[in-house]
């Protein structure tokens, strides 16, 4: 199983996309930097796109995308009902962009969507796929995602912590979570639903007492301009907890 990932930040520059990741290059997690790092080609080995949330930068390329796959479609995109819904009235909606649930044909349409129920395991192209609901400002789910060699990523998306019960639910080698912003704004993160290194260190701990183990970390969605901070944050979490944990970059490849 190879982890890719091709945007790792919450903020887009030259050096910088919105987050995204791929997995063994067909399967992608959230759309926020997907088309802008993989070729058209590398675009057409995705077979299915696993969407956590809602929000603009999580979702804004699946429109691109969409243009992109336009010929090549139907690909199969997994997320909550309601979260299908807003892309549906407010990004793909012949207003924005074409809505690609009946373009070009409706027989033959570039995204099939796939609603997920939370604790509902689904198969998708041999891969077990488990989404976990995580707290966040809207509603939202992470991605436990099972290879037939039984190596396992879990993908939190956007949270503000408050995982238990995920934790209990999953025992992956690689735990790919959200940082979003430095200990100083530990506040503006508990109220925004997101994480700091602080508030990680406590999930992390969490996920030790119920697991007895800690995986490989990756953390993701950094603010760019404060990113400096964050990693010397984590860096010192993972000292106090003697973890692997490391800061997600685009272009980071991870084999389990
Ligand atoms: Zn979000
Ligand atoms: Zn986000």
């Amino acid at each position: 199983m190879e982890l890719e990932i091709l945007g790792a930040h919450q903020c887009e520059s030259l050096n910088s996309k919105l987050v995204s990741l791929l997995i063994d290059k067909v399967l992608a997690l959230d759309a926020g930097g997907l088309t802008s790092s993989l070729t058209l080609s590398d675009q057409q080995r995705i077979k299915a796109i696993l969407i956590t949330h809602h929000h603009f930068d999580h979702i804004r390329d699946l429109a691109t995308f969409g243009i992109n796959a336009y010929s090549w479609g139907p690909i199969d995109v997994y997320a909550l009902d309601s979260v299908l819904d807003v892309i549906s009235k407010h990004l793909l909606n012949d207003v924005v962009y074409p809505d690609f649930l009946k373009n070009p044909r409706p027989d033959k349409p570039t995204f099939r969507f796939c609603p997920v129920e939370p604790g509902k395991e689904v198969i998708i192209d041999g891969y077990r796929v488990l989404p976990l609901p995580v707290k966040h400002g809207v509603p939202a789910v992470g991605y436990w995602i099972t290879s037939r060699d039984g190596k396992s990523i879990f993908y939190t998306g956007d949270t503000g912590g408050g995982c238990s019960s995920c934790w209990e639910a999953i025992s992956p080698e690689l735990l790919v979570i959200e940082v979003c912003m430095s200990n100083s704004y530990e506040s503006m993160a508990q109220q925004s639903g997101h994480l700091t290194p602080r508030l990680l260190k406590e999930e992390l701990i969490d996920f030790k007492r119920l697991n007895g183990y800690l995986p490989h970390v990756v953390v993701v969605h950094m603010i760019l301009s404060i990113e400096d901070e964050i990693r010397e944050e984590v860096a010192q979490v993972a000292k106090e907890l003697g973890a692997n944990i490391t800061l997600g970059y685009e272009g980071m490849k991870i084999t389990l």
